[in-house]
C-alpha cells in the first residue's frame, strides 16, 4: 500500500497510460479521481471495476484545455476531498505531419491540450498544495520531447514544453514542500500508437535495447513510485520509461 489514503487526480485516465495508472494507484490504497473528456463509458467501466474490487475511485468529466471545466474539476475535488496529494497531468494528444503539411488547427489543438491543459491544472491544484505545504505533481512528457522526432515537430515541441514546465515549476514550488517530476515514455502500446506503421515499429524496435515496446503498466509503475513517499527527495527530474530506446 504505497499510497494509502492519498487523494490522487489523474487527467486523461479513461484510456491507456492514465487508466493503468489509476488502477495501480487505487490498488495501492489511494482515492483516485479519474478525469476523462470524451470516453465516458470507458471511465465508468474503470470506476465500476475498481469499486467491485473494493478500491476507491470517482470520475469527473473535464476538457483540460478549458479553463471553465478545469475550474469545475478543481471545485469538485475541493468539495469532495478538501485536499489533493498528487496531481498527474497525463491527458494528451499526438498529431504527426511533416512541417509543410502541418495544419494551423493541429498546432492550436496540440498546444491547447498538451500545453495549456498542463498549465491550467497545475495553476489550480498547486494553489491547494501550497496551502497544504505538501504535494506531488507528475507530468507526462515523452522521449521525443528530449530528442525530437522526424514528422513530429508539433508533438515533440509540446512535450519539450512539458519538460521545461516541470523543471521550472519544481524550482518554484519546492519551497512549499511540493515535488514536480515528469515521466518521458518511449513507444507505449496504447490507442495513441495503434496506427503506427509496421516500418516505424520495426525501426523503433531495433533501437530499443530491451527488445519490446512498453505497456501502459510499465509507465504506471513509475507513476506509483513518483506518487509515493519513496520519491520524497526527487524533484525536477525527467524519468525515461523507454526500454533504453536510442533515438
Ligand atoms: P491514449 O490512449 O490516446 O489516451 C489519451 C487520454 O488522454 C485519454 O484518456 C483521453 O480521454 C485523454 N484526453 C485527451 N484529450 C483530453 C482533454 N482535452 N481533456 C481531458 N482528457 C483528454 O494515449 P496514451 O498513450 O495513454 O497517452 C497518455 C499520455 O502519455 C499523453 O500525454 C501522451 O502524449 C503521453 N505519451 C504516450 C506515449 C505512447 O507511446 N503511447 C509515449 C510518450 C508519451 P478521453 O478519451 O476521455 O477524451
Amino acid at each position: 500500500m504505497l499510497v494509502k489514503d492519498k487523494v490522487i487526480l489523474i487527467t486523461g485516465a479513461s484510456r491507456g497510460i492514465g487508466r493503468a495508472t489509476a488502477k495501480i494507484l487505487a490498488e495501492n490504497g489511494s482515492h483516485v479521481i479519474v478525469n476523462y473528456n470524451s470516453s465516458e463509458n470507458a471511465a465508468k467501466e474503470l470506476v465500476d471495476e475498481l469499486a467491485t474490487n473494493g478500491y476507491v475511485a470517482s470520475m469527473f468529466k473535464a476538457d483540460v484545455s478549458s479553463e471553465d471545466e478545469v475550474k469545475k474539476l478543481f471545485l469538485y475535488v475541493k468539495e469532495k476531498y478538501g485536499r489533493i496529494d498528487v496531481l498527474i497531468n497525463n491527458a494528451g494528444i499526438m498529431k504527426n505531419s511533416l512541417i509543410m503539411m502541418t495544419k494551423t488547427q493541429d498546432f492550436e489543438k496540440i498546444v491547447e491540450i498538451n500545453c495549456k491543459g498542463l498549465f491550467l491544472c497545475t495553476r489550480f491544484f498547486s494553489k491547494m498544495m501550497m496551502k497544504q505545504n505538501s504535494g506531488k505533481i507528475i507530468n507526462t512528457a515523452s522521449i521525443v520531447g528530449v530528442y525530437g522526432n522526424y514528422g513530429q515537430t508539433l508533438y515533440s515541441a509540446s512535450k519539450s514544453f512539458v519538460i521545461g514546465y516541470t523543471k521550472a515549476s519544481a524550482k518554484e514550488l519546492g519551497q512549499y514542500g511540493i515535488t514536480v517530476n515528469a515521466v518521458a515514455p518511449g513507444f507505449i502500446e496504447s490507442d495513441m500508437t495503434t496506427n503506427t506503421s509496421e516500418e516505424i515499429r520495426n525501426d523503433l524496435m531495433s533501437k530499443t535495447a530491451l527488445k519490446r515496446f512498453g505497456t501502459p503498466k510499465d509507465v504506471a509503475k513509475v507513476m506509483l513510485f513518483l506518487s509515493s513517499d519513496l520519491s520524497d527527495y526527487v524533484s525536477g527530474q525527467i524519468i525515461g520509461v523507454d526500454g533504453c530506446e536510442i533515438m
